[in-house]
């Protein structure tokens, strides 16, 4: 490692189990944050800091003023320009720390493109918002035995647990304890962030948590025997630290059925919280400049940039993704973002 490197990681070095050997196999070292929201914008800050060599941050949204609260890597200007927290994130990252290759991926993690996103890739990070997705995540790492690190944070109150597969308990072991078909009915109307709420220091704590694991995995320094669920409550002080069994006969890591990654290809239409349904019918990238000349000659207000495309049409909005994908916000109703869609759209 040469003097400026030493320098720059030289509070870390310092830290007897990291070291300068720790430091050098972190800079070889790759990672993949799946959601870039409140979790994952501080754990991609933190593992650039600490001097990661490749990072992939994978999301589907963009930037709005309501995610500046607990986003850490967004500002105002990155709301204003209707930027893909991706290519945010990717940006400030770079500013952050120039030796990390970082690279943001505008898109929704799906069993068709799983393989693409998450291979080559040491560690997973769960930034997601929804079960669907880490039960997808779970799959794929279960299935590659890639370790991953679940994680969720809501209201005042969060919890992370490193799943080494095949060693620790994996979700489905803590979170599926019958059909896994009715996972999805029994989660329906639990809190979420839309609902609820959740502290920008709920998050922190949760996400360096989070990295720390990480971290630790890539050095080769987690004990899958050490495994432990932290449940943490920044309000109350509360905090917990349960030991998970793995479960016998878990769909997962027991019997490995990987129904999450052998779904349909490409989910159709997802709801996406804060009164909005994402749709995604079309299988084809769409070319966002000549859909917006048309869409402003019919005389609509049109946005865009190099990145997506948003239409108002109140008391509608619709942001357009270059891959196809639409947010429609102002409605949870499937069939009135639908119509929405094919009318702007086509069907
Ligand atoms: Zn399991």
């Amino acid at each position: 490692m040469d003097a400026r490197l030493r320098e720059r990681y030289s509070r870390q070095i310092l830290f007897g189990p990291i070291g300068e050997e720790g430091q050098e196999r972190l800079r070889h070292s790759s990672a993949t944050i799946i959601g870039c929201g409140a979790l994952g914008s501080t754990l991609a800050s933190l593992m650039v800091r600490a001097g990661i060599g490749r990072l992939r941050i994978v999301d589907r949204d963009f930037v709005e003023p309501s995610n500046l609260q607990r986003q850490t890597l967004f500002e105002e200007a990155d709301a204003q320009e209707l930027l893909p927290k991706a290519v945010a994130a990717e940006r400030r990252l770079r500013c952050i720390n120039s030796d990390v290759e970082v690279r943001g991926v505008v898109g929704d993690l799906t069993p068709a493109n799983a393989e693409e996103l998450l291979s080559d890739s040491a560690v997973l990070l769960d930034g997601t918002d929804n079960f669907e997705a880490r039960f997808l995540i779970n799959d794929y790492a279960v299935k590659k035995s890639v370790p991953w690190i679940y994680a969720a944070v809501v209201s005042s109150h969060g919890l992370t647990m490193p799943i080494h597969p095949g060693e620790s308990a994996c979700l489905a072991c803590l979170a599926e304890d019958g059909d896994p078909a009715e996972e999805g009915s029994t989660r329906v109307n639990e809190p979420t962030c839309d609902t609820v709420g959740v502290l920008g220091t709920a998050a922190g704590v949760i996400a360096s948590l989070e990295a720390t694991f990480a971290i630790k995995i890539l050095l080769g320094k987690s004990e899958p025997r050490d495994v432990r669920l932290i449940a943490f409550d920044v309000w109350t002080t509360r905090f917990q630290s349960l030991r998970v069994p793995r479960r016998q006969g878990c769909r997962a890591c027991g019997q490995r059925q990987f129904s999450y990654l052998e779904g349909e290809a490409q989910p159709r239409l997802t709801m996406c919280g804060r009164d909005s349904v994402q749709i995604h019918e079309r299988r084809r990238r769409l070319d966002l400049a000549a859909l917006g000349r048309n869409l402003a000659a019919t005389g609509n207000h049109v946005r865009q940039n190099d990145f997506l495309l948003r239409l108002e049409v109140p008391p509608y909005e619709l942001t357009v993704f270059a891959d196809g994908r639409a947010i429609i916000k102002g409605t949870r109703d499937p069939s009135v973002a639908r119509s929405i869609y094919a009318r702007y759209l086509g069907a």
